[in-house]
């Protein structure tokens, strides 16, 4: 046996039981193919756990979370719940559980497979080849600084306030997860701030850069968020790992997702100091296609690989899972979101299906 570990399942709402469905199924077949023992227990979150308990994160789902050695989290919300008032909303339970498993951290891949890369809205030229890693800090930063609010001022106006804030420890916490992505990854990192105008910044630099003398075989590169934001359409190749703050990473992970051009396939890992991390789709609950076996499950099971590879320390297993997507992408195999003419039109069970013959003769 190489390893045994405790796995929480949150398949949550909308298509979410679909995709949880066909990873759980391949992760099976992974544990067979590595020698590997999952231990999954299933949990309520969202608007399931809304109908079944009253809460959208139950104190019990936070419990089996924590005693687990990773979170698997299909998606949240839908319809049913929009109108709730926003403490008992789907989308406060997923904030409550990244609080509450310390998740500051957000690691999200953006990789253009070469079979889908027309998806694009950018030319094959630009966008070919591209596979780029953003570390977003996720519990820092201007959403959570104080002083924050609308306040009456003196001259009878209304003004709101953020603050951007961050200590040196928070800096280094993200900033060595930043490292030591690179390390698993080329080796090249790119710190994104705006040190030409905000201080805050300035000492992200600086400890950004004191941290790099532990890591010779990182090499370290530095930009200002608005130029970052262009290269990342320009010349998005020249990305490899790039580390910045909450907000930034906020936007820049979105642009640099929609490089791809296709949502099904996005992952996501959030990682915290330690206890288990969370691994989910970009993607939400779909409830246009829910129960439909229309969905795509390819973000998902990519979710269930960097969680071997980021959290189990199984990178022969990751590999393995990655390389199917690709092996039945290269074959014609599609869900109706990635479709083009002349391939394969699957529905999400025949895709899981697809994965695991591949693997089974990889
Ligand atoms: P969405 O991502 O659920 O859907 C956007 C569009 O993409 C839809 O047309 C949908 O059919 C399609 N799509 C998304 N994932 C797909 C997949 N795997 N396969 C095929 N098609 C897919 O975003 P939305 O419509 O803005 O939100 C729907 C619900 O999901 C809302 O309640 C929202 O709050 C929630 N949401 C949850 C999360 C999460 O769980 N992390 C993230 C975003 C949105």
């Amino acid at each position: 046996m190489t390893g045994q570990y405790r796995i929480t399942l949150l398949p949550g709402d909308g298509i979410g039981p679909e995709i949880m469905s066909v990873t759980v199924e391949l992760l099976k077949v992974i544990g067979e193919k590595f020698n590997i023992q999952f231990d999954f227990t299933e949990a309520v979150i969202g608007g399931a756990a809304i109908d079944a308990t009253g809460e959208p994160l139950p104190a019990k789902t936070l419990e089996i979370c924590r005693n687990s050695d990773a979170v698997l989290l299909a998606a949240i919300g839908g319809y049913k719940w929009d109108n709730l008032p926003r403490h008992q909303r789907p989308e406060t339970g997923l904030l409550g559980l990244r609080a509450g498993l310390g998740l500051f951290a957000n690691l999200r891949p953006a990789t253009i497979f070469p079979q889908l890369v027309d998806a694009s809205t950018l030319k094959r030229e630009v966008v070919e080849g591209v596979d780029v890693m953003v570390v977003r800090e996720l519990t820092g930063g201007i959403y959570f600084g104080q002083p924050k609010g609308i306040f009456a001022t003196e001259t009878g106006q209304k003004r709101g306030v953020n603050t951007m804030g961050y200590t040196e420890a928070e800096i280094d916490r993200i900033a060595k997860v930043g490292f030591e992505t690179a390390q698993k990854r080329s080796g090249k990192l790119c710190s994104v701030d705006k040190a030409n105008v905000l201080d805050v910044s300035q000492l992200w630099r600086d400890r950004v850069t004191n941290m790099a003398q532990e890591y010779p075989d990182v090499e370290l590169s530095h930009l200002y968020v608005d130029n970052a934001a262009m290269q990342l359409v320009r010349a998005p190749k020249q990305f490899d790992t790039i580390v910045t703050g909450n907000l930034f990473g906020d936007i820049l992970s979105d642009i640099s997702a929609m490089l791809t051009g296709s949502i099904g396939m996005l992952p996501s890992a959030s990682l915290g100091a330690d206890g288990p991390g969370l691994f989910e789709p970009v993607h939400g609950s779909a409830p246009d296609i829910a129960g439909q076996n229309k969905a795509n499950p390819l973000a998902m099971v990519l979710s269930a690989a960097m969680m071997l590879r980021y959290e189990l320390n199984q990178p022969q297993a990751a590999n393995s899972i990655e390389k199917a997507v690709s092996q039945v992408l290269e074959r014609g195999d599609r869900t109706g979101d990635i479709m083009s003419e002349g391939m394969n039109l699957l529905g999400c069970t025949a895709m899981g299906e697809a994965l695991i013959e591949v693997i089974k003769i990889q």
